[in-house]
């Protein structure tokens, strides 16, 4: 099956009376060689902590003509495809149809319950020791709401049930979501997603391996979930409902640490907690007062949540 190529492609399309939606991300792959290597290095992870004969299953999101999802199949035991765009669906659902492991969900993956939608797939894959991953050339316009969406959708006292998401994003955000704290590209996001997992940064693919060409150069990353934010601070509270409280006191720290971005931290987080609790919180984690929260690792974003909410005086 060659879903690669661009005139195939271009003919399909036109049969079914569609052409590429810019405002659905959609850029297709025709590069034979990269859905290849997506699918291996997903399913490479996959099979990191499963035995030999467990099975592995994939999410897909937005499969589009099909390009990743022929590869997914070969290599994962089942790949739940959901895309948005109901003219490609169909045209999907007729090229895969004689594929036993392999089925389309219709419909917004920012709509989707995502525990409902791994419960109703893949409970039996889970409950007999395998792993599901998520596997996705992602829809640039809505790359770091999803990949907080499928982190967030689970609880953050433990690890989320991923096995790992190994997605194509722009390289600026690939690079903003592998940065290092204090450097120009360290933001929000990156702290936000360092509460849940790691990210490593796999290959950089140019705008010619799709059709059409987008205007900017992708990567494929990996973000592997880690134990959950206790696994990130190891103070965090040992009480459920108290973990998930100073979860979300540090993601609203984060969030207003960054909001503006050149402000001090005593001034960006006034809002929330008074001037001389948070210098006072910043001296006692040996840092400087008048520091900017770009300087600030999850962990130290994480300690500073700690001195604010949970430590007693
Ligand atoms: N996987 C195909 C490939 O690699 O050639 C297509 C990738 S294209 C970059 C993004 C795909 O995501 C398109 O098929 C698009 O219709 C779909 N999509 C866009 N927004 C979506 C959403 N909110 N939910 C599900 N799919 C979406």
């Amino acid at each position: 099956m060659d879903l690669c190529s661009v005139s195939r492609i271009r003919e399909m399309l036109a049969e079914n009376g569609l052409s590429p939606r810019k405002s659905l991300g959609q850029n297709f792959l025709i590069n034979p060689r990269i859905p290849a290597m997506i699918a291996e290095r997903s399913a490479d992870l996959a099979r990191i902590n499963v035995s030999g004969e467990a099975r592995v299953g994939v999410i897909e999101i937005g499969p589009g003509i099909g390009a990743l999802t022929a590869e997914l199949a070969e290599v994962f035991d089942r790949v739940i495809a959901v895309e948005i765009d109901t003219g490609l669906a169909e045209l999907f659902e007729k090229t895969f149809a004689d594929f036993e492991n392999v089925k389309l969900i219709v419909g917004d993956v920012m709509k989707t319950d995502v525990p409902a939608l791994l419960e109703d797939h893949f409970g039996d894959i889970l409950a007999s020791g395998g792993s599901v991953s998520v596997c996705a050339n992602l829809p640039y316009y809505i790359t770091t709401p999803v990949i907080m969406k499928l982190l967030e959708s689970f609880d953050p006292t433990g690890k989320c049930p991923f096995s790992s998401l190994t997605v194509m994003i722009q390289s600026e955000v690939a690079d903003r979501l592998t940065a290092r704290a204090g450097t120009p590209e360290y933001g929000s996001i990156t702290a936000s997603v360092s509460l849940r997992a790691d990210v490593v940064k796999n290959f950089d693919v140019s705008p010619g391996s799709f059709y059409p060409p987008p205007k900017v150069t992708s990567t494929v990353i990996s973000i592997i979930p880690h134990g959950g934010i206790r696994e990130r601070f190891s103070d965090a509270p040992e009480d459920d409902i108290e973990c998930r409280d100073f979860y979300d006191a540090t993601s609203k720290i984060i969030d207003a640490s960054f909001a503006q971005r050149r402000k001090t931290l005593t001034n960006a987080l006034s809002g929330m907690y008074p001037k001389e609790s948070v210098a006072s919180a910043l001296i006692r984690l040996g840092k400087n007062p008048d520091i900017r929260g770009e300087r600030l690792s999850a962990e130290d974003f994480c300690a500073l949540a700690f001195q604010l909410n949970t430590r007693k005086e």
